[in-house]
């Protein structure tokens, strides 16, 4: 049998993709049964929640997502639901804004609506990380995940090039993971592969014409398909650092995937030889790491920890938390391993 035994969920989310479809949200909306919506945006990106309230009878507008989803945010937001008497939720935004979406679901169980401005592929997964006092936990709830999603290329001609090339490394993070993931299947595994190849295809392009929209629709397919991937299969090494290094240290979200990738990739290479395949084939490239490396470098992505404000004695406090609660991985690891793996992405 060359096609293995598999179990697949697929998500049961509505997907709308094109250019200009954010037209549609309030069809979309009514579609969910919503008839005072509650559009949430960062400070940020006020005007284009503004902009978006305006096309919605009855919409009101909370503008202060902010990144990792604090608590006090949430309780704020959940007031104003209350007192407009909101029935549905659309997050306009990128992860931090559709954070907070799936935090109000998660106590309201209202229906959400994402419509992503990155790549980062938080409304493809039913994971919701919120932060309290500073510390950062996260849970998994079929009630946060997104009933629709609705995929507009051109609210992406504005995401600045830095933030277009570390959200979209982000993305192939979530592929790369899921293209070893002890639960992977031919479903997330074609769908891993279509995504790195269409973000590894679009971002040079991008990186040069942000507003490039053929590129951009590519990029934007590429992140639903690793948001998907995300969403369906269990992350490995790569996401544990990430969480750690972004959740008790401090560090940026999208820089933090961007720099570890190639380190993660070429530490796991020899225990995923198929994975590496895929993930060679997909670049275009013959060794990953080096070319995950390479093409990161050519886009001007961060390559150190250093250069993100990591302190280098705080190296070995990371290593600890990664080991003491590790996800799945196809290559084992101790703190030595973990510590070494650090030092060099340092
Ligand atoms: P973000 O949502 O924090 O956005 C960064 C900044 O860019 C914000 O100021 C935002 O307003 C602005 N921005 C976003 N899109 C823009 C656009 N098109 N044009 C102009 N400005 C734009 O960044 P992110 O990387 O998407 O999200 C990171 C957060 O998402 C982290 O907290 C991370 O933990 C979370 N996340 C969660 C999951 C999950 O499954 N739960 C998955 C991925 C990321």
């Amino acid at each position: 049998m060359t096609t293995p035994a598999f179990t697949y969920a697929g998500s049961p989310a509505r997907i709308v993709f094109g250019e200009g479809t954010l037209a549609r949200v309030g069809d979309e909306v009514a579609r969910l049964g919503g008839t005072r919506p509650i559009v949430l945006a960062t400070a940020q990106q006020r005007a284009a929640g503004e902009a978006l309230c305006a096309q919605i009878a009855g919409a009101g507008l909370f503008a202060e997502a902010a990144m990792h989803t604090p608590v006090e945010v949430t309780d704020r937001a959940l007031g104003y639901v209350r007192e407009r008497g909101g029935d549905c939720l659309v997050a306009l935004g990128g992860g931090s804004t559709i954070g907070l979406g799936k935090a109000i679901a998660y106590r309201t169980d209202l229906a959400q609506l994402a419509v992503p401005t990155t790549y980062a592929g938080s409304e493809a997964t039913s994971v919701l990380g919120q932060s309290e006092a500073g510390r950062k936990t996260t849970l998994r709830d079929p009630k946060v995940l997104p009933e629709t999603i609705v995929y507009d290329v051109l609210l992406t001609l504005t995401l600045p090039r830095a933030l277009s090339v570390t959200s979209a490394l982000n993305a192939i993070a979530h592929a790369v993971e899921g293209l070893y993931a002890h639960d992977g299947n031919p479903v997330t595994s074609a769908l891993a592969e279509q995504g790195i190849a269409a973000l590894a295809r679009a971002l040079p392009t991008i990186a040069q014409r942000h507003d490039d929209r053929d590129a951009r629709s590519d990029a934007l397919f590429g992140a639903w398909a690793c948001g998907t991937v995300l969403g369906s299969v269990a992350m490995g090494l790569h996401h544990k650092l990430c969480h750690v290094l972004g959740g008790s240290f401090g560090l940026p979200h999208a820089e933090t995937h961007a720099v570890m990738l190639p380190h993660v990739v070429a530490f796991n290479a020899a225990a995923a030889p198929d994975a590496m395949a895929r993930i060679a084939r997909a670049l275009g490239m013959p060794d990953p790491a080096t070319g995950l490396a390479n093409l990161a470098r050519q886009l001007g992505a961060p390559t150190q920890l250093r250069a993100l404000g990591l302190a280098q004695d705080a190296i070995d406090h990371a290593a600890e938390l990664v080991v003491a609660s590790p996800y799945r991985n196809p290559r084992e690891f101790d703190r030595a391993a973990i510590r070494e793996l650090l030092i060099s992405a340092y």
